[in-house]
C-alpha cells in the first residue's frame, strides 16, 4: 500500500510548484487589498473552531469573529433546544448585536445506530431541531457525526434517515446536509461477504451519496477530512456535481501553511460545480497561540486569496 505522502504527491497536493504558486498568489492579493481597503470576501466560520474561547464569552466572542471579518457564522452548539446554553431569542440578539449572520448549524441526533425501531425517534428530533433553527433563520442544517456503518444495509437505512431528515427540513425551508470526517472513505460490505476474503466493498461515502436524494440531502465536504481519508475532492465535485454547495475549507492547522492543500484548484472546481458557501474550520492549533489568533489568519488568507470569490 502507498504511503499518506506517495498518495499526496500524486494528487499534486504535495509540490513545491503548488507551494511557489500559493505565495505568489497571496503577494498579488496583497497589493489589491491594500488599493482597496474596503473589499472584503464574505468568509464564514465554524463555530466549533474557538471552542472554550468562545464558550467562556459568548457574547463577546460573537463580536471578535465579525471584527475579524467574518460575515458568516455554522454554529456547533445546540442542545436541549438551546444556542451555546442561550434561549433562542436571547442567541438570535448576540448574533445581531455582534452584525454576524448565522447561515448554518451542526447538530448531531441523539443515536448513533439507526434501526427501523429507532427512525422515529429520529425523524421526531430533527422536527424539533428544524423548528427551532427555521426560528434562528439559518440556510443550512448539518449532521456532523458519522452514523455506524459497517455494511451496504447499515448505509441503506441510513440513506433513509437521511433523506427523511431532509424532508423535514425543506419544508421549512431549510437545507439539510452531512458532513464528513475521513471515517466515511472505508469500506462497507454486505451482510452476506462480511469476512469473505478478497471482497473490495464500497467506499462509504459514495454509498451515502448514492443513496440519497439529491433533492433533499446536501454534502458539506470537509476537504482536509476528505484528503486524509486518502480522495481527493476534486475527483468528487467532478463525479457528483452540484452535490457539494457548502464546504469546510481546513487545513491540518492554519489554512495554507501545510503545504498539503491545494486550496487553489479546490476553490476553481468547487465554483464550477455550485459552490455557494464555506466555512473555515480550524482543529490542531499550534501552541502559542488562541483560537482567535489561529482564526484570524485563516481569514486573512482567504481575503486575500486571488482564487476565493
Ligand atoms: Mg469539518
Amino acid at each position: 500500500m502507498e504511503t499518506k505522502r506517495e498518495f499526496l504527491k500524486k494528487l499534486g497536493l504535495l509540490t513545491v510548484g503548488g507551494m511557489v504558486a500559493g505565495s505568489v498568489s497571496q503577494a498579488k492579493a496583497v497589493s489589491s487589498v491594500t488599493s482597496s481597503p474596503a473589499a472584503k470576501k464574505k468568509v464564514g466560520l465554524q463555530l466549533y473552531s474557538l471552542g472554550r474561547e468562545l464558550t467562556q464569552d459568548v457574547p463577546g466572542g460573537l463580536k471578535k469573529v465579525a471584527q475579524i471579518g467574518y460575515s458568516t457564522a455554522e454554529l456547533a452548539g445546540y442542545g436541549g433546544g438551546k444556542f451555546y446554553g442561550a434561549e433562542l431569542a436571547e442567541f438570535k440578539k448576540m448574533a445581531a448585536d455582534a452584525g454576524l449572520k448565522v447561515t448554518g448549524s451542526h447538530v448531531n441526533p441523539p443515536v448513533r445506530k439507526y434501526t427501523a425501531e429507532n427512525r422515529g425517534e429520529i425523524a421526531d428530533f430533527w422536527k424539533k431541531a428544524v423548528e427551532d433553527h427555521a426560528k434562528l433563520g439559518v440556510i443550512t442544517l448539518v449532521q456532523p457525526g458519522q452514523p455506524s456503518i459497517e455494511s451496504n444495509d447499515d448505509a441503506k437505512i441510513v440513506c433513509e434517515v437521511f433523506n427523511q431528515a431532509g424532508e423535514i427540513a425543506k419544508a421549512a425551508g431549510i437545507k439539510w446536509g452531512y458532513h464528513n470526517h475521513s471515517g466515511e472513505f472505508q469500506k462497507a460490505v454486505k451482510e452476506e461477504d462480511k469476512g469473505r476474503r478478497g471482497v473490495q466493498g464500497d467506499i462509504i461515502y459514495d454509498l451515502l451519496l448514492n443513496g440519497t436524494d439529491p433533492k433533499l440531502v446536501f454534502f458539506e465536504m470537509d476537504v482536509y477530512w476528505t484528503v486524509m481519508g486518502q480522495q481527493d475532492p476534486l475527483d468528487y465535485f467532478e463525479k457528483y456535481a452540484g452535490r457539494f454547495p457548502v464546504l469546510h475549507i481546513k487545513d491540518r492547522s492554519i489554512l495554507g501553511q501545510s503545504g498539503m492543500m491545494n486550496f487553489e484548484n479546490i476553490f476553481k472546481k468547487a465554483y464550477e460545480k455550485g459552490l455557494d458557501e464555506f466555512y473555515v474550520e480550524l482543529e490542531g492549533i499550534r501552541s502559542g497561540m488562541t483560537q482567535f489568533e489561529g482564526v484570524k489568519l485563516c481569514f486573512d488568507y482567504l481575503n486575500k486569496a486571488p482564487f476565493v470569490k
